[in-house]
């Protein structure tokens, strides 16, 4: 079973007199700086230069001394534990350019998600600690649950241990952004990254939304009501989900209906078939083979693929009429954020 730890099993204090830097206030920038910040540890957030971002953390360190915002070069230079919050395919390239140059020795790079370590797209010194602290839900969550007195389930991992006290420092990291009260669970670089990218592309993300475009499909082309297709195979998923989510799969099927649970256990195994789960097993072999990352960052590179491939898809993806009868079907839901 996997290692767990509390706040009882951190030593935050060892922060006491260091910088943390993190790159990045979209998502998770704003929760881990602003969550350490109020924990007291120093924290600088660097940014470029005309960042979207920049008046939000202005605006916070003007509410919190030990909070302050730079560009990444600068803040890079000033953090002893620099963490990376900017997105994937970008970090190699921030990292490269700004925060190399002020990896000396002894300091810890962090990072919320083992991605470009794993695959070796960014390649830090031999003489530096390499750490993960990745929280296992969105950056608003990080940061309300953490405004509450509570915290995040998060991952902690350590791919390289210079000092000596690599699990030391994610552990305090992790504490200091709430962390601690909920649950520190560790693992690997490579587990993480591995069963990270093959959740999303075979279950949540690719998986899901092609099940409902394939519900939807075959049932407006059976000559229902877009509307009504909507509903049944799209609209009810959060629902359906909600109760998975907080009570497994056995909550959903004693919530559902008998008629639902029986239709459940007739048709499910032949919607996800044995050639289902072969294919799902080819997947996972091209993210272990490295097939998808490289193929990945080579589509999103600005001197490579320049995104052509990727913006095309969500183009033709946001043409698909599930989407035009949706947009029009959510004006009727009060209770939806516009
Ligand atoms: P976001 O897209 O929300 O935020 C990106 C931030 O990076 C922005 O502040 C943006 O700045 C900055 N940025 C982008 N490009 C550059 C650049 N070239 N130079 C400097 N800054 C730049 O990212 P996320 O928070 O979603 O993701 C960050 C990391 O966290 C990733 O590794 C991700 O995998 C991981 N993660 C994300 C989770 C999530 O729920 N979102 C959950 C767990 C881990 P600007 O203001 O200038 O646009
Ligand atoms: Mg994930």
């Amino acid at each position: 079973m996997i290692n767990k730890y509390y706040d009882t099993d951190c030593n935050l204090s060892m922060l006491d007199g260091k910088t943390v830097a993190v790159i990045g206030f979209g998502s998770q920038g704003h929760a881990h700086s602003e969550n350490l910040a109020e924990s007291g540890v120093n924290v600088v957030v660097g940014l470029r230069k005309g960042s979207g971002h920049w008046a939000k953390a202005a605006a916070f360190a003007e509410t919190c001394p030990n909070f302050k915002v730079m560009e990444v070069e600068e803040a890079a230079k000033a953090g002893d534990i620099v963490m990376m919050l900017v997105p994937d395919e970008m970090a190699a390239d921030v990292y490269n350019k700004q925060v190399a140059p002020h990896m000396t020795e002894g300091k810890t790079l962090a990072f919320a998600h083992g991605f470009n370590i794993h695959f070796q797209a960014v390649q830090p010194p031999k003489n530096v600690d390499v750490i993960m602290i990745a929280p296992k839900g969105p950056g608003h969550t990080v940061r309300s649950q953490y405004v509450q007195g509570k915290g995040v389930p998060s991952l902690i991992a350590i791919h390289q241990d210079y000092t000596g006290k690599a699990k030391e420092t994610a552990l305090a990291y992790a504490s200091g952004i709430g962390a601690g009260r909920a649950g520190i669970l560790e693992t690997t670089f490579r587990e993480e990254t591995e069963t990270d990218l093959f959740g999303e592309q075979a279950v949540l993300c690719g998986g899901v939304c092609e099940l409902i475009m394939a519900g939807f499909d075959t049932l407006v082309e059976a000559g229902y009501a877009p509307e009504m297709a909507y509903f049944e195979t799209c609209h009810e998923m959060k629902l359906i989900v909600d109760l998975i989510n907080e009570g497994g799969l056995a909550k959903m099927r004693y919530s559902v209906s008998n008629t639902a649970e029986y239709g459940d256990y007739r048709t499910g195994k032949r919607i996800i078939t044995e050639e289902t789960r072969q294919e799902m097993k080819k997947i996972l072999g091209e993210i272990q083979d490295g097939t998808f990352a490289s193929e990945f960052l080579t589509e999103m590179s600005p001197t490579g693929g320049r995104r052509t491939h990727f913006l095309a898809q969500r183009r033709v993806a946001a043409g698909h009429a599930i989407e035009k009868v949706g947009t029009e079907l959510r004006k009727m839901m009060s209770w939806l954020k516009k």
